[in-house]
């Protein structure tokens, strides 16, 4: 012992009590480090719903408010509300309930705009722009479905009820009109029941299943009012995103969805 610390015999007791003290005190530093450091006990294995679960994971929608800016489209009879605010808030609610549901969703407008630009060729009118612009955005997202939101209007203020539109020879729209009427009227439980229907519209050229959304009449009294309120609105966004994962699951997946030519 004697000879490693320097001092006299009482120092280097005093020296030596003191190490034992630090050393102590440090075995006492790890041993508790080495407590906070052990591995818990592992948690709970729990089934989590993964992405792949959720019935549009994987797909690509275009989803299409339509009008916007200068084309405000119809309006509603009482309220005097110009049907491309209604569309725009349908439409965010579609938007909300696809993704909840695992789709990616692209908008071909998310604010009052029309989709003119200033590029537009002498004799092609502004309409024919803007619906070209639609149909090129939902081509160049590579969209594998196509919702386009609508309200409807007519002269009789007694028409009412939603409606969807598919081109005439497209089987995959079809379906989709067919899954689209069918949880509206579910979710909805409109007076009037209709049924899907061939549409000759600008917007339905695309091969990929493409619908045209008449949500209701912006000429009925009553489902003016319904349509005017956010609950409504809601309810038709989940009507409408369930009919989507309907046609999800019926067609068997995206296969065959690839090709966006006319
Ligand atoms: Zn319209």
């Amino acid at each position: 012992m004697a000879g490693w610390l320097p001092g006299s015999k009482g120092e280097r007791k005093l020296a030596m009590a003191v190490m034992v003290v630090l050393l102590l005190g440090t075995l006492a530093a790890v041993g508790a480090a080495r407590q906070a450091a052990a591995p818990k006990a592992p948690p709970p294995l729990v089934e989590a719903e993964t992405p792949a679960a959720l019935p549009l994971t994987g797909w690509t929608i275009l989803v299409d408010p339509g009008h916007g800016g200068y084309d405000g489209g119809a309006r509603a009879r009482d309220s005097g509300t110009w049907e491309k605010h209604i569309n725009l808030a349908v439409a965010r609610q579609v938007q909300q309930a696809l993704m909840a549901r695992g789709a990616a969703v692209v908008m071909t407008r998310s604010e009052d705009i029309d989709l003119c630009t200033d590029e537009r060729p002498a004799g092609k009118t502004m309409k024919r722009e803007d619906m070209e612009n639609r149909v090129r955005m939902a081509r160049e997202a590579r969209a594998d479905m196509v919702l386009s939101i609508h309200m409807n209007e007519y002269r009789r203020r007694s028409q009412s009820g939603p409606q969807v539109f598919y081109r005439e020879g497209c089987d995959g729209g079809r379906l989709l009109a067919g899954c689209l009427q069918e949880t509206m009227i579910d979710y909805l439980q409109p007076r009037k029941k209709r049924s899907a229907l061939a549409g000759d519209y600008f917007i339905l050229q695309l091969e990929v299943p493409s619908v045209l959304i008449e949500c209701g009449f912006i000429s009925n009294p009553e489902e003016e009012k319904l349509l005017l309120s956010a609950d409504y609105q809601a309810r038709l966004g989940e009507a409408i995103a369930e009919g989507a994962a309907m046609y999800a699951t019926l067609s068997g997946g995206r296969a065959g969805a690839a090709d966006h030519s006319p």
